[in-house]
């Protein structure tokens, strides 16, 4: 396993770089403070390749092609879709949700749905559904989100509440889901419901009759991460809009939207830890208290000897993944759970301590810790708890434990 990254990796992640200090670092804080992400950064994101990054080529040419053509047809000379491209290797993708998550945990969550429906269409779509939705979501006319939470169900999803009737070649759609991330903006939910008793998965676009969204505010992290509710009011979709088979929903297409969701938040959590060391690095050796900077108490120097080892264990393990995910190791699936499940709580911790060397300024706004600490405690329970990631890791343990001694 070689770790070194590629000079094309080394590049990427500087221009991700680049584009996190140009767009992301400046506002951050100011679309924190008002709960949403400008479309216009979004738009930006797409235009960079991030968007597309995880779809092949063939399915966003055309996109591409159309989106550099003005309003009659002719060729626009600025290269703004010059970078989508092609489709990124894994390690790279992990690269772009650790550079998103140094500065924004909520920006690591429109990379993360939005991808938990690319892959959920790749794998379980049909290639009408792929050849449609995937160069609407490439470009990011449409935004991607995931509906799986429900008012009760939540890491109980499986038992999920919200029906799906069939009506000929329709199905009617009656629920409810909330907590949705980029709900007030996505235009395509990937969501679940019971066909029969058996979970389902049902693509359903913003405009049909019936489905409306309400936001959500007030989040103790993820604030600019724009939440919905989805209500789902006897809304009538083409029984074509039905991903995968009935019954696989939960096990199979839900199943591989959360291992992509679990690989984004996994790196994006690397990002926040790493923020969180760089930061709390400048300030102890700025501040200055007892006539030495911070990094001369060796209390201090603990606190970053920490910071610093448990994030580069988390790197590790979201290294590891990458190396998996790119050579399809069956193993990827609970590797990737111990990488989401470690880097979570490791940016937490990261986090938090990092809000105790800035002191009274980690606790106000001018400094990002304590909006990434707020962030780093959402990151333990999304895309499955951490609880469930233990749950997830033990039985596994136990598995292979058995298979050994029966051999
Ligand atoms: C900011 C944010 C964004 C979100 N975005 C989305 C989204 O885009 N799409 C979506 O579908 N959902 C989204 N969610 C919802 C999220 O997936 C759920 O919150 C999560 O699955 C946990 O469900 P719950 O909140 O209902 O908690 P519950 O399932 O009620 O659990 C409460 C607590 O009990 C623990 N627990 C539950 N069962 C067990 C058990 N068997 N053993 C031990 N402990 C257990 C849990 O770990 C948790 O600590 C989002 C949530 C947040 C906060």
């Amino acid at each position: 396993m070689n770790f070194e990254l590629t000079l094309e990796q080394k590049e990427a992640k500087i221009r991700f770089r680049k584009f996190v200090d140009k767009y992301v670092v400046p506002n951050a804080a100011i679309y924190d403070r008002l709960e949403e992400t400008p479309l216009e950064l979004i738009k930006a994101m797409a235009n960079e390749g991030y968007l597309s990054a995880l779809i092949p080529s063939k399915y966003f040419a055309k996109a591409a092609e159309s989106n550099n053509r003005d309003d009659r047809g002719e060729n626009i000379d600025d290269d703004s879709c010059a970078n989508i491209s092609k489709e990124m290797d894994s390690l790279t993708w992990g690269l772009l949700c650790e550079e998103i998550g140094h500065a924004s945990g909520s920006l690591v969550s429109l990379l993360t749905v939005h991808s938990m429906v690319i892959q959920a269409l790749l794998k379980w779509g049909t290639e009408a559904q792929r050849s449609h939705w995937l160069p609407l979501l490439a470009t990011g006319e449409v935004i991607g989100g995931f509906g799986l939470t429900e008012i009760k169900t939540g890491s109980d999803a499986k038992n999920a509440q919200t029906t799906a009737v069939q009506d000929g070649d329709s199905y009617i759609i009656n629920g409810q889901k909330k907590w949705i991330s980029f709900g007030q903006v996505a235009r395509v939910f990937l969501i679940l419901a019971q066909v029969d008793g058996k979970a389902t998965a049902f693509l359903i676009e913003r405009e049909r009759e019936g489905f409306s969204t309400e936001p959500i505010n007030g989040m103790l992290g993820f604030r600019s991460a724009m939440l919905a509710t989805l209500n789902m009011n006897n809304c009538k979709i083409p029984a074509s809009n039905m991903v995968g088979k009935i019954g696989f929903g939960f096990s199979h297409v839900a199943g591989t939207a959360l291992d992509q969701g679990r690989y984004c938040i996994a790196w994006g959590c690397l990002g926040l830890a790493q923020g969180c060391v760089d930061t709390s690095l400048a300030y102890s050796t700025e501040r200055k208290q007892f006539g030495v900077s911070l990094k001369e108490h060796q209390l201090i120097q603990e606190l970053i000897a920490d910071m610093i080892t448990q994030t580069q264990a988390a790197r590790m393990l979201c290294y590891n993944a990458a190396f998996l995910k790119e050579n399809k190791d069956p193993s990827l699936i609970m590797e990737t759970s111990m990488a989401k499940y470690f880097a979570s709580r490791t940016a937490l911790k990261v986090a938090s301590d990092a809000v105790q060397i800035h002191g009274a300024n980690g606790c106000s706004d001018r400094y990002p810790v304590e909006r990434h600490f707020r962030d780093a405690k959402i990151m333990e329970i999304i895309e499955g708890s951490n609880q469930m990631q233990q749950i997830i890791i033990s039985r596994y343990g136990y598995q292979r434990y058995l298979s050994s001694q029966s051999k």
